[in-house]
């Protein structure tokens, strides 16, 4: 199996490399942030109540997305593999990550963390909301709120996977096509290394 943990700050393009990924490698693309998006469009409980979170740039309860996510693995075994994007987002949500897929034999392959600057991924932000209907794209200081819960709670889930030798960093500020083609590679050569076959 190849299960990718598709990791950078909000406005990195996990959501656009994810789409590109699926295509090459037929894997199952996993987005607690689509999810959560699905979950308030239907209005359920759960929507309702991640959307408070949401709207504020604050995190969804490490015990909603985990559940979210249990349940989606368990229902899926025969996949190929999982790209895993948006989560984990806190420690906690890694280590359970870990237990989930070990409890079925199965682990993370590897991290990809896309880098962007700051500042870059403010305009990106920004020029989304213009686009898209999505309320925490569309105020400056909702944008930087994000930011900062990301520094604060999840770039240290980067060194989680840097422990356990599985964090491989790409340069995301160029064309889609060219971070897609640094992706591929580094995949390929973890790939070959483990002679795993996807
Ligand atoms: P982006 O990475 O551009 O911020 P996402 O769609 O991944 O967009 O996430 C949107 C929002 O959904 C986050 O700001 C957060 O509130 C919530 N969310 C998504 N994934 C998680 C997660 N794994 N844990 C907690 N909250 C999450």
């Amino acid at each position: 199996m190849l299960n990718l943990v598709l990791f950078g700050p909000p406005g990195a393009g996990k959501g656009t490399q994810s789409k590109r990924l699926i295509e090459t490698y037929d894997l199952m693309h996993l987005s607690t942030g689509d999810i959560l998006r699905y979950e308030i469009a239907d209005e359920t409980a759960l929507g309702m109540e991640a959307k408070k979170r949401i709207d504020k740039g604050e995190l969804v309860p490490d015990e909603i997305v985990i559940g979210m996510i249990t349940k989606i693995v368990e229902k899926n075994k025969q996949v190929p593999g999982f790209i895993f994007d948006g989560f984990p987002r806190t420690v906690h949500q890694a280590s359970v990550l870990d237990e989930i897929l070990h409890s079925r034999e199965m682990s993370i392959t590897m991290m990809l963390s896309l880098e962007v600057e700051e500042e870059e991924l403010i305009t990106r932000l920004l020029n989304r909301g213009k686009k898209s209907n999505r309320p925490d794209d569309q105020d400056v200081s909702i944008i930087e709120r994000r930011l900062k819960v990301y520094k604060e709670s999840t770039q240290p889930v980067r060194d989680y996977y840097i422990n356990m030798n599985k964090h491989v960093s790409i340069f995301g500020m160029r064309k889609e096509e060219e971070v897609f083609s640094s992706i591929r590679e580094a995949i390929d050569n973890m790939l070959n290394k483990k002679d795993i076959h996807v």
